[in-house]
């Protein structure tokens, strides 16, 4: 096991990671490395899903490695701490809203100038930087580049596979998970995951009526609260605990009266992070179930065109046949536009239930 065994299918990725990683391993024993194999800043590409933030997570913990032998071993405390996010030199930075603001950027500057405190590196892994804004051309233009491409669904079944899912499972939940790793894990191993895809893919067939479209908004935009709810409160609780803990709080009690008011603060600031999250992920899964929509618009279309292209939603054959046989061609392309601008409406931060209110509206059956 080593710390590349979760990124699916990006083996490009990963021979110049591994190759900057052994620069760096070099370079730190004052030894001559390959020329342009390490740098200091790396910016990580790719569709979501595709795996970026756990290809930076990977790339760090190799640089953190200890043991001999090739970086990134997966096994040491350098490796271990790095990948369980407890590495004192290695610093996640999560944006406060939808993206990072100049006071983040600030902070990022100040802590990677400091010397590593354990390991060999400082490294700062600045997690989802999703849109466009947050990465200047400026920035761009002084980091490497990284670009990770769709896994094929056959690389993510394999490694759902090794993972314990049996096969016919794995290979369903490859296709349907359209090249999101996550995605594709969630729906081989949770069952409210792959209910959640159903109730999403049932409903271009229902939208008969200005109520079903309404009904079938109302129920996207809280199945996604629902879906962040969940895995929010799952990831908050640990994260609380653990700040508790390290503050001291929670315990016997016996801190003074300031160093509680300084544990409250603490656990506030914790608290605003968790609910801007929550915001994000919630825009997340709204965003998964449009993806799933607008393939569905998509396998309709083939429908249209007789084409002999395996669709992305076979288990939804029937209601895409059923829809087409209820939509011209032209028709069909309208609703996979209204997907696709609905995608864009909530990337431009408009309310989710407005934007999915329009949708759901624009997908009506005649
Ligand atoms: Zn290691």
């Amino acid at each position: 096991m080593t710390v590349w065994d979760d990124l699916v299918g990006q083996d490009a990725a990963v021979e110049v990671l591994r190759t900057a990683a052994g620069a760096a391993r070099e370079i730190h024993a004052g030894r001559d490395a390959a020329p342009g194999a390490m740098t200091h800043a790396w910016l990580f590409t790719g569709p979501a899903g595709s795996g970026r933030s756990v290809a930076a997570r990977a790339f760090a913990a190799a640089l953190e490695c200890v043991r001999d032998g090739e970086p990134g071993c997966g096994e040491c405390s350098g490796c271990h701490t790095t990948l369980g996010r407890s590495h004192p030199d290695v610093h996640a930075v999560v944006p406060e809203g939808l993206s990072i603001s100049v006071a983040e950027m600030r902070a990022v500057v100040a802590t990677a100038a400091r010397l590593p405190a354990l390991g060999r590196w400082q490294v700062v892994v600045i997690e989802d930087a999703e849109h466009p804004d947050d990465v200047s051309v400026t920035i761009r233009s002084r980091c490497r580049l990284v670009s990770l491409r769709i896994p094929p669904a056959e690389a993510i079944a394999d490694v759902l596979r090794r993972g314990g899912v049996d096969a016919e499972t794995a290979t369903w939940a490859a296709q349907a998970g359209q090249g999101h790793v996550g995605r594709s894990r969630r729906l081989a191993r949770d069952e409210a995951a792959r209910a959640r895809r159903a109730e999403v893919l049932a409903i271009p067939a229902s939208l008969t009526s200005l109520q079903a479209c309404l009904d079938a908004a109302d129920h996207l935009v809280r199945a996604a609260e629902g879906e962040a709810a969940a895995i929010s409160i799952e990831l908050s609780t640990g994260e609380t605990e653990a700040l508790q803990i390290a503050l001291g709080a929670g315990g016997t009690g016996k801190g003074t009266a300031a160093a509680t008011r300084g544990t409250a603060g603490a656990v506030r600031e914790l608290e605003r992070r968790q609910k801007s999250r929550a915001t994000r992920m919630q825009r997340d899964a709204l965003d998964r179930a449009l993806v799933d929509l607008a393939a569905f618009y998509r396998d309709v279309l083939l429908v249209h065109a007789g084409a002999a292209v395996p669709p992305a939603h076979p288990d939804f054959a029937d209601d895409a046949r059923s829809v087409a046989a209820r939509l011209t061609a032209p028709g069909t392309l309208q609703r996979l536009d209204a997907v696709l601008a609905c995608r864009e409406a909530l990337e431009l931060n408009v309310k989710p239930r407005i934007a999915v209110e329009a949708m759901t509206a624009a997908l009506r059956l005649p």
